[in-house]
């Protein structure tokens, strides 16, 4: 009976959701950071972008934001392939067993990325976000931050991919931000990620 709800439940987040990749237009059965995947494409080309991400993050000098990015994407998609490999109808044996050595591998990069702490860097900041239905402005700061985002605590729900405006206060510089990602984080309290619009090097 559990399955058959969770199934349910997979289904209704991905439906009316063609696949995003190319012209594909499957059915979608996963979500990762706004886009649709069919299965097959879940399989190849997100799953080669997290990869690809990893490759990035061993060529280049630490980055705790890319870091925090590739874990956060990375665990949603292990999510993601958790649910198909739970569901009995989502897949054949045979996926279901590249999905499982894709999670391995996943486990393994996660390992393999040596834990630095994160540098925190603190700026004030008012977040914004204008809704047709409710508009909220809050009083944060940052937690991290990089050329092109940063990660906030934040008060209120929002989704991924909402936007939302950001007004340095130190500098009363405005920029509008994607939502990235939204969690809870270990002490309970949301954090957002959020990537600049229209500006690069928000953050100096
Ligand atoms: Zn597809």
């Amino acid at each position: 009976m559990e399955g058959q709800i969770e199934q349910v439940g997979v289904q209704q987040a991905c439906e009316n959701h063609p696949c995003d990749a190319g012209s594909c237009g499957e059915r979608a059965v996963a979500k990762l950071d706004m886009r649709a995947f069919c299965l097959d494409h879940f399989l190849s080309v997100s799953f080669q972008e997290i990869r690809a991400h990893y490759d990035g993050l061993k060529r280049q000098p630490y980055d705790s934001n890319a870091m925090a990015s590739f874990r956060e994407l990375s665990s949603i998609w292990a999510r993601e392939a958790e649910k198909l490999i739970e569901d009995a109808n989502s897949a054949d044996e045979e996926t279901k067993g590249k999905l499982l050595e894709a999670l391995l591998w996943i486990s393994q990069a996660g390992k393999s990325l040596r834990r630095s702490p994160r540098v925190p860097t603190a700026i004030g900041v008012w977040l914004r976000r204008e809704d047709t239905r409710r508009t909220w402005e809050e009083d944060t700061w940052t937690r991290t931050v990089s050329r092109h985002g940063a990660g906030f605590v934040c008060r209120h729900p929002v989704e991924m991919g909402g936007r939302v405006v950001i007004t340095r206060k130190d500098k009363a510089m405005r920029a509008e931000a994607r939502v990235v990602y939204s969690r809870l984080n270990a002490d309970g309290r949301r954090e957002i990620g959020v990537e600049m619009i229209d500006r690069d090097n928000f953050w100096d």
